[in-house]
This record gives C-alpha cells, sequence and structure tokens, in this order.
C-alpha cells in the first residue's frame, strides 16, 4: 500500500511530455507505481533504460489495468485511437485525463469511447521545449508554468480537486478553462506564434537573393529565435493545426489584417504608428519577465543543456 496521491499511474505515449511527467511524479512522491504504454518498442525500450517507470507495455489496454490515473500523452490526432483501446481496461473511479495542445478536439475524439464510471478531465500542460522523446524529458518542466485543466458540468469535483493537486504537486500553476476557450486562447499565444515561425523560416530558406548560408550565417538578427520555435515536432504542431482549424483560422484573419495595415504605414512612412505598437510590444514582453514566464537572457533564458537524440531520430 502507498499513500501517494495516486498509487497506480499509467502514462500512454512516453515523450517529450509523458516521460517529464513520469520524472516529475516520482520526484515529487506523487505516485506509488508508473505504467508506461507507447505503440514504438523502441521508445518502450529507451524509457525502460532510463528507468522512467515500473512497467512497459505495447499495448496501451495493458497498461491501464488497475491504474488510478491514466493520462494519454500523445499527439493530439491519436487521441480516439488510444481511447478505443484503453476504454475496456480501465478502473471504475480512475481518472482519464491527456495532455493535448488542443481540448475540443481531444474531447470529441476521447470522450464517446469512454465507460460512464472513470472521470474524464482533460488538461494541457503550458510548457515544452522543442525537443521530443523520452530523453528530452526532465522533471522541473512545469515548476512555475500554468497547466490548463478543462473540466464540463459534469466534472466530479473531488476527481477535479485530485488532479489539479497532481499538477500542483510538479510545480505547476493550475487555472480551469473550458475546453472551448482554451483553444482560442491557446491559438492565440501558442498555435498562431507557431505558425508565423513555420512561415518565416521557411520563406527565409526559400528567398533566392539570400542564399541558405547567408540566411545560418546571419541569423541572429532575428531568424534564429523562429528557428528555435520551427523546430518543433512536425507531428504535433500538423495535429495541432488540423483539430484546432476554426480558432486558429479566425485569430489568423485578424492577424493579417493587422500585418495588411503595417504594410501600409511602412509604405506611407508613418513612423509614430510603428513606433507606438513597438512600444506596446516591448511593454507586454516586460510583463512576461515580471511574471516570471521567462527570463531575460538571450536564447529564450534555456538554461538546460540541449538533450541528447532520442533513439527514434
Ligand atoms: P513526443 O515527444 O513525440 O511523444 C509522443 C509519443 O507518443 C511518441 O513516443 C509516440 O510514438 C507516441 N504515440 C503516438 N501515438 C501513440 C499511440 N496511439 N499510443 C501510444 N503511443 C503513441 O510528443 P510530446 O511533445 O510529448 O507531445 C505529446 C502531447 O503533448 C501532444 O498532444 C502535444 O500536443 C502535447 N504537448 C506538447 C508540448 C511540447 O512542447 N512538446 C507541450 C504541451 C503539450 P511515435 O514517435 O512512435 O509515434
Amino acid at each position: 500500500m502507498t499513500d501517494a496521491l495516486f498509487p497506480r499511474l499509467a502514462i500512454i505515449g512516453i515523450g517529450l511530455i509523458g516521460s517529464s511527467i513520469a520524472r516529475a511524479a516520482r520526484l515529487n512522491g506523487l505516485v506509488g507505481e508508473i505504467a508506461i504504454s507507447d505503440l514504438s518498442p523502441v521508445i518502450l525500450k529507451r524509457a525502460e533504460e532510463l528507468s522512467l517507470g515500473d512497467s512497459y507495455h505495447v499495448a496501451a489496454g495493458d497498461a491501464v489495468v488497475g491504474a488510478d490515473l491514466v493520462i494519454a500523452c500523445v499527439p493530439v490526432g491519436a487521441a480516439e485511437a488510444v481511447a478505443q483501446a484503453i476504454a475496456p481496461h480501465l478502473k471504475p473511479g480512475a481518472i482519464v485525463s491527456d495532455v493535448g495542445s488542443v481540448k475540443g478536439s481531444v474531447v470529441r475524439q476521447m470522450k464517446p469511447h469512454l465507460p460512464d464510471n472513470v472521470h474524464f478531465i482533460p488538461a494541457h500542460p503550458v510548457a515544452g521545449t522543442e525537443y521530443s522523446g523520452p530523453d528530452a524529458g526532465f522533471a522541473e518542466l512545469f515548476v512555475n508554468r500554468w497547466s490548463i485543466v478543462c473540466p464540463d458540468e459534469g466534472t466530479d469535483p473531488k476527481a477535479l480537486d485530485r488532479l489539479i493537486a497532481f499538477w500542483a504537486g510538479m510545480g505547476a500553476n493550475v487555472e480551469c478553462m473550458s475546453a472551448e476557450r482554451h483553444d482560442l486562447v491557446l491559438a492565440i499565444t501558442s498555435h498562431l506564434p507557431h505558425l508565423i515561425a513555420y512561415n518565416i523560416v521557411g520563406t527565409a530558406a526559400d528567398l533566392e537573393k539570400v542564399t541558405e548560408s547567408e540566411v545560418m550565417k546571419f541569423s541572429a538578427g532575428g531568424f534564429r529565435d523562429f528557428t528555435r520555435i520551427a523546430a518543433s515536432d512536425p507531428t504535433m504542431w500538423r495535429d495541432v493545426f488540423l483539430h484546432n482549424k476554426d480558432a486558429v483560422l479566425e485569430v489568423l484573419g485578424r492577424f493579417q489584417e493587422d500585418l495588411f495595415a503595417l504594410q501600409r504605414q511602412i509604405r506611407w512612412g508613418e513612423g509614430d504608428r510603428l513606433y507606438e505598437l513597438f512600444s506596446r510590444t516591448r511593454a507586454i514582453r516586460r510583463g512576461i519577465l515580471t511574471l516570471g514566464q521567462d527570463e531575460p537572457e538571450a536564447d529564450f533564458g534555456r538554461s538546460h543543456k540541449a538533450p541528447p537524440k532520442s533513439p527514434s531520430e
């Protein structure tokens, strides 16, 4: 018997986020046993070499047997397959959650398959890096970062409290909001910036007047910071855009209008308006630093060393 918050945790998908949860949950004494599942036997073997769990299963259904908390840490597009695989094996009373960067779609994919006697409460830690795989995770990933939990009207308050305690126990600040609200907020704060970064890096690489070696050489002029974001996992981000289509298209429309306005201001030499915008945006950056959501150093304040490549790379 253990007096941990959750005697048995099952993690489905042991990449950056799943392995960070495994490490943080263990470090903070939040769980007794950890069962790990991943579709890839190579990744699963690596997770075992890293001693991330107590048992390892290719079949997600095997991992969730007897689990009190199940967290799907797979790309958003795989949420339905995971729900189908685990549904017949879940323990009555278990909490089923996830970490997907889109919430409305995950609810639509998972909820219909899950039995009524489990508590389904989606979540999303707003913390990550551009790396993937079990080697990339680290126990401090969630410390002082927000984790958004998305209960609905039917959510059991006790189950919700336990899930919040789990994230808080890993050092996260927790906020609850609806799945719809989450998807709009994240479309602005995360999905649009990633789309812009992917686009800028793609455009710069394609520009014929500038050679690729010049792009690399003079990248410190701003380009470099976009390349970090644009190096994020292609599968994960493909799924984010396909599954948060409506909210992303809405904020993208607004972004394009603002971009046209900037284009006009540059064309007509409206320096005052440019200066006013750049002053407002500088204040937003200062606000983020004041809130402790980044550090002032260059390289986005990343103090941890780049992890070794995962075996799948
Ligand atoms: P990751 O490092 O690529 O890990 C995902 C793992 O899930 C991979 O090992 C993948 O195996 C495995 N997988 C895929 N489909 C599966 C299935 N049906 N059953 C079991 N395992 C499966 O990705 P991640 O960065 O941890 O992202 C995981 C989730 O967290 C995504 O939904 C993402 O939106 C969310 N998230 C990511 C970040 C971030 O910054 N990365 C931040 C917050 C939330 P294969 O590689 O063999 O496909």
